[in-house]
């Protein structure tokens, strides 16, 4: 891709607004910016770069805004080309306007994602870092604000060029060991080959045990609630989602349309799942939806599973017993939360965790909110390594990441077992490329167009 075309697209919401950001990048840049905007004391491609200059958008010949436009010139730009940044008055008509004269003056409407495509192909930063800035976008707590950042300035590239180096480093050392053996060329032996490659495979195995943070603050985990009628499911989910502001989308489902929800727990990130069912079940037919609590988690990771605390333990209780038994072999993970905190109680806690396998068990009060932090550090306790600083240590965030560096320890773990087995050096330095490829995917020194494109699909227009 050469990317000699010149490109636009507003980079704020769409709405009315203080201001809108217009940018513009590529060879044309300047010329296409001055013909839509005068600024008041020079041509705009006179401009020196990064410079807020006052002046006037045109269209027709005819004033129609006044604003501030930023010059850019490569490489010092966000995409490494030249760039200009357009502010005017953030109405959506005469923004529209702006964007419809700088195509009209040769720029080309930007695909959703190229600015920072264009950003990634000329170097200026590396895969990791462009989901980044995706992570940015999307955070919905400090933490995968944190974590956003340190990955954006290259915490995790950084481990992985280390371990990259290491490998390759490696790689040199084994054809030298195996192509002369007897000429004492190298100070690596077998068992020092062995020791180096068992140090980068526990890198990679911290890497990879950090992808349950990463995923936990910035994705989020797949959960559920489930338990009996007026055990109180809605109570606690409005009191997940009223703590912190409700994001609520819609996701098309293979068979039908369900609601997820986001509630932010602490730092982590919870996708309620299946929780349109749980609103309605004053007026639902089926009101314990056990059916229901069956297939909401079997998608879920995390199941709350509440029990009334105000009574003893019923049939339907029962039921929800022995599908916590189920659910906990099958590996997700379950708490008890005994709600009603507030009225005499009727049930203890080692009435529930006698009966089945939870990870933890509670009491809360959803009407008064007693108890919620404590969930809070149960959740916590569960997906977030104490050990992990998320502005400074490197952590996987994505599954793509995720697959990468687990691609790379498998290979890693074959060449271990390949220099155990006394195997030439053909087949450990074959298993070791191969790890170095897999780990090329992560900051995209060795990816597909596909997965590229796949990335940058997923931003907006302007980003
Ligand atoms: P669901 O059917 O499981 O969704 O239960 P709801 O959340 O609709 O609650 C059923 C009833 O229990 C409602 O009248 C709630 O006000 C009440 N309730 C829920 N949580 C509590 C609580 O913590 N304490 C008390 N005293 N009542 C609660």
């Amino acid at each position: 891709m050469f990317f000699d075309d010149t490109i636009a697209a507003i980079s704020t919401p769409i709405g009315k607004a203080a201001i809108s950001v217009i940018r513009i990048s590529g060879p044309d840049a300047a010329a296409v910016a001055g013909q839509v905007f005068k600024p008041l004391k020079c041509p705009l491609e006179n401009l020196p770069p990064r410079y807020a200059a006052y002046g006037k958008f045109y269209a027709g010949g005819k004033i129609i805004d006044d604003g501030i436009a930023v010059l850019y010139r490569a490489p010092s730009s966000f995409t490494g080309q030249d760039m200009v940044e357009l502010s005017c008055h953030g109405g959506m008509l005469v923004t529209q306007c702006i964007l419809e004269q700088l195509l009209l003056a040769g720029a080309r409407l930007a695909e959703p994602g190229e600015f920072t495509r264009r950003a990634y192909c000329l170097g200026k930063l590396d895969l990791s870092q462009a989901e980044a800035i995706a992570l940015t976008l999307e955070a919905k707590n400090r933490a995968a604000l944190a974590v956003g950042a340190a990955q954006r300035e290259g915490i995790l590239s950084g481990k992985i060029k280390d371990i990259f180096d290491e490998i390759t480093d490696i790689v040199a050392s084994v054809y030298v060991y195996f192509d002369f053996p007897d000429e004492d060329l190298s100070d690596v032996g077998p068992d020092e080959l062995k020791s180096r490659l068992l140090d980068i495979s526990d890198k990679l195995h911290a890497l990879l045990a950090s992808y349950t943070t990463g995923r936990a603050v910035t994705e989020g985990i797949p959960t559920t609630i489930c338990g009996k009628p007026n055990s109180g499911k809605s109570s606690l989910l409005n009191r997940l989602l009223g703590t912190e502001r409700a994001i609520v989308t819609d996701i098309a489902g293979t068979t039908r349309d369900t609601i997820e929800e986001t509630a932010v727990v602490g730092n982590v990130t919870l996708r309620l799942c299946d929780t349109a069912g749980i609103r309605e079940t004053d007026d639902a037919v089926e009101k314990i939806g056990i059916s229901r609590a069956i297939s909401a988690a079997q998608s879920a990771e995390l199941i709350l599973a509440v029990f009334d605390g105000s009574v003893p333990l019923d049939g339907d209780d029962e039921k929800i017993l022995t599908l916590v038994s189920e659910w906990s072999a099958a590996g997700k993970k379950i708490i008890a939360v005994i709600n009603k905190a507030d009225l005499p109680q009727k049930l203890t806690e080692g009435d529930v965790t006698s009966r089945a396998d939870f990870d933890a068990a509670l009491r809360v009060s959803a009407a008064l909110g007693d108890g919620f932090d404590k969930l809070a550090d149960i959740i916590s306790s569960l997906y977030i390594d104490g050990s992990l600083d998320f502005g400074s240590d490197a952590i996987l965030t994505g599954a793509r990441q995720y697959s990468a560096v687990e691609g790379a320890l498998h290979r890693i773990e074959s060449a271990i077992a390949a220099l155990e087995e006394g195997m030439t050096a053909d087949i450990v330095g074959l298993d070791l490329e191969e790890a170095l490829k897999k780990l090329g995917e992560l900051d995209g020194r060795s990816v597909s167009e596909e997965v590229v494109d796949s990335i940058f699909r997923n931003f907006c227009v302007g980003k």
